[in-house]
């Protein structure tokens, strides 16, 4: 979608790839699919580099920057993104609020973590989980904690304090080099089975909370000097907001900035990361829903049922091109309307429909 969002503007984007059939290699003809090492090779043509997630080697990046290479965002900005024990630090340092956290070597981390803070205990891998994998883990007891890090001792693990969540929201602002900055409508996320699943937008927030939310937000992005798209996962609980995640990329739950605002996010991305001026990131209609499609257990591709979301009018829908799995985001779905209820009906239609069952 970022490459999309580039061509449109007469820009020639250049895609580094790890495999044939990724989703965005689908979309981008001449990608390139190398070994790491190869990425100083591609880099030195391109004029600036950007990238859409987080599983990529930090070292690499910063190897890249110190040669001259045009990185944004740059690392002091990844560094936060791409490692959860580092995010949590830089944030509290700076004053922002954040759950109660601890480093996890092995079990007796996580014990003495309980003891301090009690269990549940939430266990989240500190760099982004493999795709298609959940990274988060609620542990009730001794037992289930080292289940989990048994299970996972391939993966670096945290151990964070369970909030009390009452909202999830996520707030996109995006940022030219130098500072100027925009910011979205606030959304506000559900979950389902440890995934996101919907996405409402404008979020249902008092004018008080929508505007701590977003200087939070832009506090951040200044903070971090990011360049782009900083996606900033919010917690409202019953102590107050709490900032959950950082993501410096275009993100999940802003898809619908596709359908509802002048400029998506893919596309100020592109602006921010090549010093163009930054489009209006209003809303056009009064409400977006999206929900994701996730694959199911029977394995079905959503992309078979492809005429019959299509038929549910007005719904926009979004195939990436993987193959099924279960757990998997496989597309979305965004419908915009009057109200969050009429856009969200919409939605859920057509996402059944791909799914080949009715709304429930
Ligand atoms: P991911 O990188 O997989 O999106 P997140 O840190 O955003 O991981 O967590 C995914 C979800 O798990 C959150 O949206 C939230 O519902 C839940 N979660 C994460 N951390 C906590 C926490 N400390 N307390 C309660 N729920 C949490």
């Amino acid at each position: 979608m970022t490459h999309q969002s580039a061509v449109k503007l007469g820009i020639t984007p250049r895609l580094f790839a790890e495999r044939f059939g990724d989703s965005a290699a689908q979309a981008a003809p001449g990608a390139v699919f190398n070994h790491p090492d190869a990425l100083a090779g591609f880099a030195a043509d391109c004029e600036v580099l950007t990238f859409e997630h987080e599983r990529i080697d930090i070292g690499l990046l910063k190897a890249l920057e110190d040669t001259g290479v045009l990185l944004r965002p740059g690392t002091k900005t990844i560094q936060a993104a791409f490692d959860k024990i580092h995010q949590r630090r830089v944030l509290k340092n700076r004053g922002f609020q954040v759950p109660a956290f601890a480093e996890v070597r092995g079990p007796d981390d996580v014990f003495d973590f309980a003891s301090e803070h009690g269990w549940p205990v939430v266990l989240k891998t500190v760099r982004a989980a493999p795709p298609g994998e959940l990274g988060v883990w609620i542990v009730e007891d001794r037992h289930e904690a080292m289940k989990v890090l048994a299970e996972r001792s391939n993966l670096q693990l945290m151990a964070e304090e369970l909030q009390a969540i009452v909202k999830e929201m996520v707030v996109l602002v995006v940022r030219r080099p130098g500072g100027n900055t925009r910011c979205y409508p606030i959304a506000e996320i559900t979950n389902q089975d440890g995934a996101c699943k919907e996405i409402r937008a404008p979020a249902a927030v008092g004018k008080r909370l929508g505007a701590e939310v977003v200087q939070v937000a832009l506090d951040l992005a200044n903070a971090l000097d990011t360049v782009g798209v900083l996606a900033v996962e919010l917690f409202l609980t019953t102590e107050g907001l709490v900032v959950n995640e950082l993501a410096a990329r275009p993100h999940n739950a802003g898809h619908w900035t596709i359908e509802n605002c002048p400029t998506s996010q893919f596309e100020n991305h592109v602006r921010a990361v090549l010093d163009l001026p930054l489009g209006p990131t209003w809303s056009n209609a009064p409400a977006a829903v999206t929900i994701n499609v996730i694959g199911t257990l029977d394995g079905i591709d959503p992309a078979r049922h492809l005429p019959e979301a299509l038929a549910v009018e007005g719904a926009q829908v979004h195939l990436y091109g993987k193959l099924p799995r279960p757990g998997r985001k496989l597309g979305h779905v965004t419908a915009v309307g009057h109200d969050i209820e009429t856009a969200r009906a919409l939605a859920r239609r057509a996402e059944a429909a791909l799914h080949g069952r009715r709304p429930s």
